[in-house]
């Protein structure tokens, strides 16, 4: 290099330097801080930050974040969300003066995150547009229409019996190891051609259980179309407390791009039970079996943002089906009697019904859809008046026969019909039934068709009736999936194509 060169670098940079310091503007940053005066299980008491406001985000040492919960005159109640295992009393505390909040948008789908939205899958950094506050306000009335649309579960029993609306809320609950989650996941995997998003929200979950769903979404290819998020069992109560209104978040921007979004929440009771936890911790008062008082708005806040938008609003749609589990099968616990209240219906699993193999477990006397029948297509109405009809004479029947009266022909055949009636409803994990299939196999049943086949063969005559879907005119199918009602003829063709699926049936010629 020459030395002009060289002298000619020197000018410059001594120019450039010279120039942004007459630019600098030396500012002062003023951040509040207090000190953390005493931790106990997933709670910090901090001092000295009397300017912080409710549910504001506080900054602990070690990227550890804390949500301020009680605001006492000099001090602060704070939910830590994180491990608070090198935390100490003494620590500098900061205000950001935001809340907490989640990414939100296109790049979560098919990922796993945590309530606040890091990833907890091998993928890396989530890509994202928006962070939405984890607590928002609930659409209001104005912006609402009613459930006008069914979301199939593919499940026989619901989708005839107890049908889900699309922005309707519906409450899973039975006692542990009922089938909950399978019945949620099941409803997850029949969205793959249905255009609906879902959110898996695990709170407070053994890690290995949420790694088999994620394992089975994955299998059936259910990831490219849904977000999981998740607490474990032993991350710190506020964290799990957090997650279903992350979750909610997330599902919020999709529904508000116009897309129809289903969201499960597994589950709720330990949803309460972080809650209690923290609450108790807090020195709330305790109410009812312990759980604080305003245990009823936490869930009622969550699941009034489930909801149809109207057109103005982009027309799209929150679906909720929470989860909870009871005890003893007692289901006017405080806790599941507040959701039942909130919801707009509830799908009863019976360890009873369980027991006898009879799965889903699905007990249709306690389970009621409040909304979903006005979303439902019009293909189904007649068949599911006469099934519920058929089925509660049935039962009621059997209950009767069993004091050894003799029964007359037409109270046999009744007998008969519940037993093909339970028999058909009942259904494997992970093999949604399409809504042709359902409506050729339901509709048969309701025409006595089965009533000539014996027990042991119904699912063999079942499977046979479900081949002859890809048989039903286009015109037909059309009508049934733009909700119209089956006028006689209609009804007639789906019935002449199940009698034709069995009419060689062997055993079927032999009994008769
Ligand atoms: P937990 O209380 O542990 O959360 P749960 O009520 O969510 O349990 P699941 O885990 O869904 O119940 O199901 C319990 C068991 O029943 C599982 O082993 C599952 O494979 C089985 N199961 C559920 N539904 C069906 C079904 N329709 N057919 C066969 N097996 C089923
Ligand atoms: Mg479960």
């Amino acid at each position: 290099m020459r030395s002009t060169d060289l002298d000619q670098i020197l000018e410059d940079t001594f120019l450039e330097i010279s120039d942004s310091k007459q630019n600098y503007d030396p500012t002062i940053q003023f951040r509040e801080m207090g000190i953390v005066k005493n931790i106990s299980a997933g709670i910090a008491t901090v001092t000295g930050l009397p300017g912080t406001g409710f549910e504001e985000l506080l900054e602990f040492p070690n990227n550890l974040y804390g949500m301020a919960f009680n605001l006492d005159e000099d001090e602060i109640g704070v939910v830590l969300l994180g491990r608070n295992d090198q935390l100490q009393a003494g620590d500098p505390v900061l205000r950001t003066h935001r809340v907490a909040d989640i990414p939100v948008g296109e790049g979560l789908i098919g990922r796993v995150v945590d309530s606040l939205g890091n990833p907890m899958d091998d993928k890396g950094p989530i890509s994202f547009q928006h962070r939405y506050p984890i607590e928002r306000p609930a659409p209001p009335i104005m912006s609402r229409e009613a459930v006008n649309a069914p979301l199939q579960t593919g499940i026989k029993v619901i989708d005839a019996i107890i049908p889900i609306g699309r922005g309707q809320r519906e409450l899973i609950l039975g006692d542990r190891q009922t089938g909950k989650t399978s019945i949620a996941i099941d409803t997850i995997l029949n969205q793959h051609d249905k255009n609906v998003l879902c959110i898996y929200c695990a709170i407070g979950q053994r890690t290995a259980a949420v790694a088999t769903v994620i394992s089975e979404l994955q299998e059936k290819g259910a990831m490219d179309y849904t977000v999981v998020v998740f607490s474990e069992g032993n991350s710190s109560p506020g964290l799990q407390y957090l997650t279903p209104y992350a979750a909610t978040s997330i599902a919020e921007y999709f529904m508000e791009q116009g897309r129809d979004v289903l969201i499960v929440y597994d589950d709720l009771t330990k949803h309460a039970r972080a809650y209690r936890e923290l609450s108790l911790l807090l020195r709330r008062p305790p109410g009812r079996e312990a759980f604080p008082g305003d245990i009823f708005y936490i869930h009622s806040r969550l699941l009034e943002r489930s909801t149809h938008l109207n057109a103005s609003n982009g027309g799209g749609s929150l679906t909720a089906l929470p989860i909870i589990e009871t005890q003893a099968q007692d289901i006017s616990a405080y806790i599941p009697t507040n959701i039942i209240s909130i919801t707009d219906g509830q799908i009863y699993l019976s360890p009873k019904l369980f027991e006898l193999g009879l799965l889903p477990a699905v007990d249709i006397g306690k389970s009621v859809s409040r909304v979903g029948g006005k979303a439902q297509l019009g293909a189904y109405r007649k068949i599911a008046g006469n099934l519920k009809l058929a089925y509660a004479q049935s039962e009621e029947l059997e209950t009767f026969s069993r004091f050894g009266t003799r029964l007359d022909a037409d109270t046999q055949k009744m007998i008969e019909r519940g037993k093909r009636i339970r028999m058909i409803f009942k259904q494997p994990e992970m093999e949604p039934v399409s809504v042709p299939e359902q409506l050729l196999v339901l509709m048969a049943l309701i025409h006595g068709i089965f009533d000539s086949v014996p027990l042991d063969k119904i699912t063999t005559a079942e499977n046979l009736i479900k081949k002859k879907s890809s048989q039903i005119p286009d015109a037909l199918l059309r009508r049934i999936f733009a909700s119209e009602s089956l006028n006689e003829a209609d009804e007639a063709t789906i019935v002449s194509l199940a009698k034709d699926a069995i009419a060689n049936l062997p055993e079927l010629q032999n009994h008769e």
